[in-house]
């Protein structure tokens, strides 16, 4: 029961959840079956029927068979991912979505265009704003994988809603419309999405959400806001790079000690 609970946990646990075929974005009847037992074990897992522990039985066999190993759960993109990604600014109306695309020149992301304007049937404010943030992801979803580490292409999306931010970084909302609006790109899993806060103030994309060009206020505003996120991005690449490499080379260390039959500390 432990290594199972102990699977559960890793299920979710820092991994790339739009590439994350395992993530409870997909379990939704795995969870409704956790929750059923958490109120049937109430009194005690001997309460907890046969057929139920069958079913956890099967399930901790079929993750098992899952590949990776716990390394493989926690790391994040490579240098290389993150100098190859892409980056929109997005913005939503109830009838109306605007998304600004940036480039880049070096360290620092400045917008292509003014954006364009989708209009849309009148939807919930929260919805419109992940649908369209959902729309700009899928537009980087045709680059290939990282010929270094294997992940798919990457996107930066700068967006002032909060709702939105947190539902991408966790591949999860509790919201059952946020997850229906979800599944299809994240189960596809053809590309990661690094989600940042551009305050509504000083959001390029409500240029075009408004049908109306951008400021230049919002378009230094949210340059600042990319560039910023974007540093952070590379930094912590360069961390992760600089911790595997020293792993692996640790790990050469030993290899040789043993094969020359001598000790060595790397
Ligand atoms: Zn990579």
């Amino acid at each position: 029961m432990g290594r199972v609970l102990w699977s559960l946990r890793v299920l979710g646990a820092g991994r790339r959840p739009a590439d994350n075929p395992h993530s409870l974005l997909q379990h939704d009847l795995l969870l409704k079956h956790w929750s059923r037992l958490g109120q049937l074990s109430a009194a005690g897992w001997d309460s907890v029927y046969p057929a139920d522990l069958s079913a956890l039985d099967g399930l901790e066999r079929s993750m098992q068979g899952l590949r990776g190993a716990r390394e493989d759960v926690a790391l994040g993109p490579c240098f290389k991912c993150v100098l190859s990604m892409r980056a929109f600014a997005v913005d939503a109306m109830p009838t109306c979505l605007g998304i600004v695309e940036f480039k880049r020149t070096g360290q620092s992301w400045s917008p292509v265009d003014a954006g364009r304007s989708q209009d849309i049937e009148k939807t919930a404010q929260g919805e419109a704003e992940l649908q369209v943030a959902l729309n700009a992801a899928s537009l980087a979803e045709s680059a290939e994988r990282c010929t270094a580490c294997g992940w798919p292409p990457g996107v930066l999306i700068g967006g002032d809603a909060d709702s939105v931010r947190a539902a991408l970084t966790k591949g999860y909302s509790c919201s059952p419309a946020f997850r229906e609006r979800m599944r299809p790109l994240f189960s596809r899993g053809n590309v990661w999405i690094h989600a940042t806060r551009i305050p509504g103030k000083i959001n390029v994309a409500d240029g075009p959400s408004r049908h109306r060009a951008p400021t230049q206020a919002e378009i230094e505003g949210s340059c600042e806001c990319l560039n910023a996120a974007y540093a952070a991005l590379l930094r912590e690449a360069m961390e992760r790079g600089r911790s595997v490499f020293s792993r692996g080379s640790r790990r050469e260390g030993k290899d040789e000690g043993r094969a020359e039959g001598r000790h060595t500390e790397a």
